[in-house]
């Protein structure tokens, strides 16, 4: 018994097999069923001809087979990479492609995608197909499981064994494999129960997408804890309270635009449900602004908010606990267990307490290095051991961390450094504002200056002048926006990140 998933999930299933493992929607299965199922799966593609090590990919939306094939590449010993059903299929043979896959577990959706991919992506043997699914030239996962041998996979995994690669969201460039072991994964699961106190038997309920790092990952907790997951497919705020109510859910992650919007409910609807069982509520992803804060509060008074920064690559990194929510605003906490972090300035150098400097981090719990990308992979990392996504991050003199901004998204105007996310906070602050992204733009005299895409909330009455005027009394003038557009939409991922990237783009010639 080494220290890693497999060992935990086995004893898990001894302690209770009659358990619910996986709940989506009207299907469930319990933990001796998903282990038989899974040793099928795992069994039924070491039958196709894969071997451990090997990549298997997972197209899937939020489905019941989507932690039922995490479990089954776990103890298969295949590195899993779940691929982002959003993506357009040149982008998909991309990933496939990068990360060298040999089969994929994909919902029907995506049959004909993959197939019109199918030359482009050499090493791509194998299309399992979720459900019973009849087709030419794709495995149909449900047949694949039915016909397997159901007994042990018994695969010898060591915890420095290649266990997920995970690519980062592409907000900032194309997207790169984060490799991580079954080491960091199960340091992952614990680090996250140890934090938010996740025991035994909890139920954790996945909303936001399980191909993002976040909810992919933290499966991992239930899986070590030995708990239930309640996988909702879709983001319909309705249906999330109804499912906390209805499985009692003790503990949830979402990005700070889906509290955003189930808080828009109706009154009436959002104090329909008996939501007491939550224990837990947890944000990340994104900065999570003061009046969605107390909304949190407000609806979920009994559970603990917590708010975490992490990234693909480092994992859960910090976390800001409930009772410091509202002392220390916009803070995103302390480093958790088993992780340092130091902030680096210009010339290499730790800066002093106060100050902006590069966010680097070392801990049990960190990518190991960027698949097929040793380029990236050197630029990331400082010594051999501390490791930095390009953020940049301040501390107060309580050792409180402050993301400032991303490093690439810093806007500098007549040699001075701007910080777009301070910018928006305030925009966000003024009430006929429904959404807003700042950029730097190209500017003769200042080299960069500071432009503000808003989008009024519907029916509001807003000019130009008085967004200005508002930002002109509540920060320093180097800061305040030269220019404002009045959008109607923001590109943002699904997991609320805004593409800054994509607004730059109109802007500069060659995005950096
Ligand atoms: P790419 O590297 O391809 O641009 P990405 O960095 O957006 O993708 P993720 O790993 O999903 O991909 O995002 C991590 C980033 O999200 C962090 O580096 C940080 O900038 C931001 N982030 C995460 N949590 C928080 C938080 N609590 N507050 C502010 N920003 C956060």
């Amino acid at each position: 018994y080494s220290n890693n998933l497999v060992s935990s999930m086995k004893m898990n299933l001894a302690k209770n097999p009659d358990m619910k493992a996986i709940i989506c929607e009207d299907r469930w299965e319990t933990w001796a069923q998903m282990w038989e199922r899974s040793n099928r799966l795992g069994n039924g593609m070491y039958g196709l001809g894969l071997k451990k090590g090997d990549r298997v990919a997972l197209l899937l939306k939020n489905c019941f087979e989507f932690p039922e094939t995490f479990v089954a590449t776990t103890k298969s010993g295949f590195v899993m990479s779940p691929v982002n059903f959003h993506l357009k299929a040149s982008e998909v043979a991309y990933q496939l492609n990068d990360c060298g896959a040999s089969a994929v577990v994909a919902n029907p959706e995506f049959i004909d995608l993959l197939k019109s991919i199918g030359d482009q992506v050499p090493s791509l043997k194998h299309i399992i197909v979720t459900g019973d699914y009849p087709s030419s030239g794709v495995i149909s996962y449900e047949r694949l499981i039915a016909v397997a041998n159901p007994g042990e996979l018994d695969i010898e995994i060591s915890p420095n064994d290649l266990h997920m690669i995970l690519y980062t969201s592409g907000t900032t460039g194309r997207p790169k494999g984060a490799v991580r072991g079954y080491s960091e994964d199960y340091h992952t699961g614990m680090t996250v129960c140890v934090e938010w106190r996740i025991r035994n038997g909890d139920v954790q309920l996945a909303v936001a997408p399980l191909y993002h790092a976040g909810p992919c990952a933290w499966y991992s907790a239930t899986l070590v804890s030995g708990g239930t997951l309640v996988v909702v497919p879709e983001f319909l705020p309705d249906k999330v309270l109804k499912a906390i109510e209805k499985h009692g859910v003790n503990w949830m992650m979402m990005v700070p635009v889906m509290y955003d919007r189930m808080f828009s409910l109706p009154e009436d609807v959002l104090g329909k449900h008996d939501i007491s069982s939550l224990r837990a509520v947890i944000s990340g992803g994104a900065p999570l602004h003061t009046p969605t804060k107390l909304k949190i509060k407000k609806y979920f008074p009994k559970a603990e908010l917590n708010e975490f920064y992490g990234s693909t690559e480092l994992g859960v990194s910090t976390t800001l606990r409930d009772e410091d929510q509202l002392r220390k605003e916009r803070s995103v906490g302390r480093p958790l267990q088993d992780l340092e972090i130091k902030l680096v300035g210009m010339e290499g150098k730790e800066v002093l307490r106060g100050e902006v400097g590069l966010l680097y981090s070392r801990g049990l719990g960190g990518f190991r290095g960027y698949w097929n990308n040793e380029q990236a992979t050197n630029e990331a990392f400082l010594d051999n051991e501390w490791a930095t996504v390009g953020d940049l991050a301040r501390q107060d003199e309580d050792g409180y961390y402050y993301i400032v901004d991303r490093a690439k998204d810093m806007i500098i105007t007549g040699g001075v450094n701007v910080y777009p996310v301070e910018v928006e906070e305030v925009l966000h602050s003024m009430d006929r504002i429904l959404d807003v992204a700042v950029i730097g733009v190209p500017d003769e005299n200042w080299g960069e200056s500071v432009k503000a895409m808003v989008i009024p909330k519907p029916g509001a009455d807003i000019t130009e002048v008085e967004i200005i005027n508002f930002c002109r009394d509540r920060m320093a003038g180097f800061k305040v926006p030269k220019s404002v557009d009045l959008v109607e939409a923001i590109p943002r991922l699904a997991t609320g990140k805004i593409l800054k990237r994509e607004l730059r783009k109109k802007y500069w010639k060659e995005d950096s």
